[in-house]
C-alpha cells in the first residue's frame, strides 16, 4: 500500500481499498429506483466510485452521470450485456465507454429486440399452468417498454400472491425446465466484447460463480474472453459467496484479469446486496479502476 496516494481523494481510485460499486440496475432495466435515486443512495452508503449497469441498455447513463456529477460522486458509464455462451446466458459488464457510440447503441438495441416476443411466450407458458394475464401484469412493473425481463414477471407473481418473493418465482417458474422459462439467443461473446471495445470501454465477466458451468466450460469462457481482449472479472459481487471471492480472485490472477466489485443492487425491497456494502477487494488483486482512471467522471 502506498499510504501517500491513499488519501480518499482522486488518487484513491487506483487502490484496491476503494468502496467502488460497479454493478447495479435502475428502472431503465429491472431495478426499481431511478438513476438519480441510485446515485443518492450510493453516495449515502459511502460509495466512492459508482457505475450504473442496466441490462442491454445505456439509456440511463446520461441521467446517472449528471446525478453523480451533482453529488460529486466519481462515475463510470456501464452496461450489462446478455450473451449466450455454451448454450447458457452469461453477462458481460462494460465500463468506461462512450455511451453514445452508434455501434454499441445499435448492438444493444438488437440484443433487446427479442424481449417482447420472448415475454409473450413466457406468458403463454405461465397461462398453461393457470396463471393468466402475466404479460400485461409484468408490463405494469416495466419502466422501459424495450426491456421487459424475467424480473418483471417475478414481481407480478409476487403481487398476485402466487409466490412469497421473487427468488421463489425464479425457482418455481422462470428457470430452465419451469413453465415460464423460454430459451433465448442473446448476443455472442465476441459481439458483446467488441461493442464495448469499439466504444472505448473495458469488458468484464459478470458474477462468474452464477453460471453453473463445469470447470472445463468456465475455463473455456475465461480463455475465449481473454483471447477477445476482455480485461476484467467480477470477484466481489452480491452474487458470490465468500468462498467464491477467493475462487475468482485466484482465477483473476491465473488469467491476468483485473478485478471488479459490484453489488448488483436492484431494489430496496428485494433481498439483493445493498449498494456499497460489500467487502473490499483483496490487496493481491489489481482493480479494474486502475486502468479506467481517465474514464472516471468527477
Ligand atoms: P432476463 O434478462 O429477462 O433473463 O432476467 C434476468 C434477471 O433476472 C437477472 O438480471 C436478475 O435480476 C434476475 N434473476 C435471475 N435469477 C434470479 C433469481 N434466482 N432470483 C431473483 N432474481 C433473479
Ligand atoms: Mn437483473
Ligand atoms: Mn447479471
Ligand atoms: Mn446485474
Amino acid at each position: 500500500m502506498h499510504a501517500a496516494t491513499y488519501n480518499g481523494g482522486v488518487n484513491s481510485s487506483s487502490h484496491p481499498l476503494l468502496n467502488a460499486d460497479l454493478h447495479c440496475h435502475s428502472v431503465i432495466s429491472d431495478g426499481t429506483l431511478t438513476p438519480e435515486a441510485l446515485a443518492e443512495r450510493a453516495q449515502r452508503n459511502g460509495v466512492e466510485l459508482w457505475a450504473l449497469t442496466d441490462h442491454d441498455e445505456v439509456g440511463g447513463i446520461a441521467r446517472a452521470r449528471q446525478a453523480a456529477r451533482d453529488l460529486k460522486l466519481p462515475f463510470l458509464s456501464g452496461v450489462e450485456v446478455s450473451v449466450t455462451f455454451l448454450r447458457k446466458t452469461v453477462h458481460i459488464v462494460g465500463l468506461g465507454f462512450d455511451d453514445t457510440h452508434p455501434l454499441l447503441v445499435q448492438g444493444l438495441a438488437n440484443t433487446r429486440g427479442g424481449r417482447a416476443a420472448r415475454a409473450q411466450e413466457m406468458a403463454a407458458g405461465l397461462a398453461k399452468v393457470g396463471i393468466q394475464g402475466a404479460y400485461e401484469g409484468a408490463l405494469q412493473f416495466v419502466g422501459n417498454p424495450d426491456l421487459i425481463s424475467r424480473t418483471h414477471f417475478a414481481r407480478f407473481l409476487v403481487e398476485r400472491g402466487i409466490c412469497q418473493d421473487t427468488h421463489e418465482v425464479f425457482r418455481r417458474y422462470l428457470t430452465e425446465g419451469k413453465p415460464g422459462f423460454v430459451p433465448h439467443q442473446w448476443a455472442t461473446l465476441r459481439d458483446a466484447v467488441q461493442w464495448i471495445h469499439v466504444a472505448g470501454g473495458m469488458a468484464v465477466i459478470a458474477h462468474p460463480g452464477r453460471y453453473g458451468f463445469t470447470a472445463n466450460e468456465e475455463f473455456a469462457l475465461f480463455t475465449e474472453f481473454k483471447a477477445l481482449g476482455g480485461r476484467g472479472v467480477e470477484v466481489v459481487t452480491g452474487s458470490h459467496t465468500t468462498d467464491e471471492y477467493v475462487t475468482y480472485a485466484d482465477m483473476a490472477l491465473e488469467f491476468g484479469l483485473l478485478a471488479s466489485r459490484g453489488s448488483d443492487f436492484h431494489s430496496p425491497d428485494e433481498s439483493h446486496t445493498e449498494l456499497g456494502t460489500l467487502p473490499y477487494l483483496s490487496g493481491r488483486l489489481t482493480p479494474v479502476w486502475d486502468a479506467l482512471s481517465n474514464r472516471i467522471v468527477h
